[in-house]
């Protein structure tokens, strides 16, 4: 899991340098895109209003009437027409003003919104030496056509864009006529934008500033003042060569291969982004400076990156869940089983099952099998083992030759009887055992043992254990005995041995006769005790001649025990 957690934290962190080159190349992108969106919009705005009112200015410049009467000034009847032409046109004018300049006489005509010079439009007379009516005679020395020029009135702070149309004969100028516009409302709109990081401004071809937001940048009457005195949009750029490149991109929008181009440039010591655009009747460039940090902040993106991070955190949790039930937690359990196996529990290996065909389902299926089998085996073995055991137990308490049970069986069936009444315990031995295994041979003396066994426990039945002692000697436990039932059981047993010749295999037979030693067992006699009592008597038994019995019996004197011995 920490290996995961690793692994995204690994991914993460160019994945974070990447979202923020993103972030970055997306606000230069949408930046670039609102400026330039922008500098269109203001162009478009700007131009529209322009371009009825010139083609208005235009048509009234190409009016017949109108050169008949520049060319006659003093007729009055061609005055009349040509001031009634004015005063229709004046009409259509959005400014509802117009006024006229006759060249030959430089009489200036003109009549406002309020028609306040009916019947009186000649104002006054243009004069080359009056350094205000400078604009007409640039204006007339530039050719036929309409020449718009922009008139800045700080004072009244009032924007106005003249239309001026030159009626020309050939090459005489016949007069100037035209009207204005007011464009004071459009500028402060385009030049106001209360957007932070973004201004605006309007310059002319020469990069003079002709509107902007802070008026002392503005350059007045442009058309008349020296190009040294402008204040123009290139003293505001730090770098040389961010100068040029203005330039070039103006050249380039005027030449109209772009409606609009945009480039950063250091403004103030800020990377900004310049867009610009050209209002082809105005000669007059847009140019909008926008600090694309400040219009567009970053932190806008911050829920999209929150979004992400939480898409991945979530993704990674998922992915670590997943790994934890899929993997860990079967793992573990498979692990259990393991251990559970190993300690000999195949309860839960069993219980695994099959529970999915993956990597982990098939280990733990094939475990399972292998359980089955290791748990069936172990089975097989176990109860083997126990029938081995038993048989072994068999052969662990009997006697292998006579079938008797053995000397260990015997002490412990003594040391299990132990707690009740008085018991009889019968040591006995063949008599001249040697002497039948030299005379008959050694199969012949394991054939009398066989038969004396069988005789033994015949003769004891049910009433007592018999066991083979070792050797030619048995030994019997009588259970609830007493004297005179010890002494029956006894000289029964003498005479049932005796009885018949035992049939040796080569067909022959002998007689044997055996020694008894025997005493009585009181309650909590030791083994030891009662071994060594019946064992002294036995002796006994033999010295006095064999084929007898030896009978130890508690004298009724001093209670101790007093041998007594009597033949068949
Ligand atoms: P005694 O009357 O004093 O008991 O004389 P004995 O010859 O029987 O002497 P003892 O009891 O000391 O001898 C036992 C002999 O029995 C010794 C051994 O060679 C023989 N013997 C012990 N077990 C077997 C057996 O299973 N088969 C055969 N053939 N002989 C055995
Ligand atoms: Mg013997």
């Amino acid at each position: 899991m920490i290996l995961v957690l690793v692994g995204i934290l690994v991914v993460a962190v160019p994945a974070y340098v990447a979202f923020n080159w993103v972030v970055a190349s997306t606000v230069i992108q949408l930046g670039t895109l609102f400026a330039e969106k922008q500098v269109l919009y203001d162009r478009h705005r700007g131009l529209d209003a322009l371009m009825r009112e010139v083609s208005l200015a235009d048509t009234l410049a190409g009016s017949q009437s109108i050169r008949d009467w520049a060319n006659d000034e003093s007729n009055e009847t061609l005055k009349r027409r040509g001031i009634a032409e004015l005063e229709h046109f004046r009409q259509s004018f959005s400014d509802k003003s117009y006024f006229f300049v006759v060249n030959s006489s430089g009489n200036y005509y003109f009549n406002d919104a309020s028609n306040s010079y009916a019947g009186d439009q000649y104002r006054y007379t243009v004069n080359r030496d009056n350094p205000r009516d400078a604009w007409y005679f640039a204006t007339s020395a530039l050719g036929e056509g309409c020449h718009l020029n922009v008139d800045n009135d700080a004072n009244l702070r009032v924007t106005k864009v003249w239309m001026n149309c030159v009626i020309r004969e050939g090459r005489r100028v016949l007069g100037v006529l035209g009207t204005g516009i007011d464009l004071t409302s459009f500028i402060q709109e385009v030049v106001n934008i209360p957007q932070v990081g973004v201004s605006s401004m309007f310059v002319d071809r020469w990069g003079a500033v002709q509107a902007h937001r802070d008026e002392n940048m503005v350059d007045l009457r442009s058309l008349t003042a020296e190009m040294s005195a402008k204040r123009t949009v290139f003293s505001l750029l730090d770098k040389p060569e961010d100068q040029v490149a203005l330039r070039a991109l103006m050249d380039q929008v005027a030449a109209g291969d772009a409606g609009v181009s945009s480039r950063f440039m250091t403004v103030g010591g800020k990377e900004t982004l310049v867009g610009i655009g050209y209002l082809d009747r105005l000669g007059w460039f847009n140019v909008t400076l926008m600090d694309i940090d400040a219009i567009i902040d970053k932190r806008l993106f911050l829920p999209i990156g929150l979004l992400l991070a939480a898409v991945a955190g979530l993704v990674a949790a998922m992915l670590l869940l997943l790994f934890k039930r899929q993997v860990l937690d079967r793992l573990k359990r498979l692990e259990g089983a393991v251990w559970a196996a190993r300690a000999g529990d195949y309860a839960p290996a069993l219980a695994m099952g099959t529970d999915s065909q993956d990597e982990v389902g098939r280990l733990s299926t094939a475990f399972a099998d292998m359980a089955l089998a290791v748990s069936d085996n172990t089975r097989q073995l176990e109860a083997r083992i126990r029938e081995r055991t038993e048989e072994l137990e068999v052969l662990a308490f009997r006697d292998g030759q006579t079938g008797l049970a053995n000397r260990r069986s015997f002490i412990a069936r003594f040391a299990d009887a132990a707690a009740s009444g008085q018991r009889g315990l019968l040591l006995i031995d063949i008599d001249h055992f040697k002497t039948i295994n030299d005379t008959y041979g050694h199969a012949a003396g394991d054939a009398v043992i066989l038969a004396m066994a069988q005789r033994i426990s015949d003769s004891i039945g049910a009433g007592g254990d018999c066991a083979r002692w070792g050797g030619d000697e048995f030994i019997v436990l009588l259970q609830d005995s007493a004297p005179h039932l010890l002494r029956a059981a006894t000289y029964g047993l003498m005479a049932a041995i005796v009885d018949q010749p035992i049939a040796l295999p080569d067909g022959r037979s002998v007689s044997v006769t055996v020694s008894v030693g025997a005493c009585l067992i009181m309650p909590g006699d030791s083994m030891d005790d009662v071994i060594e009592m019946a064992d002294a008597a036995l002796y006994v038994a033999k010295n006095e001649g064999r084929n007898r019995a030896s009978i130890m019996e508690p004298d009724a004197t001093d209670g101790r025990h007093a041998p007594t011995t009597g033949a068949l």
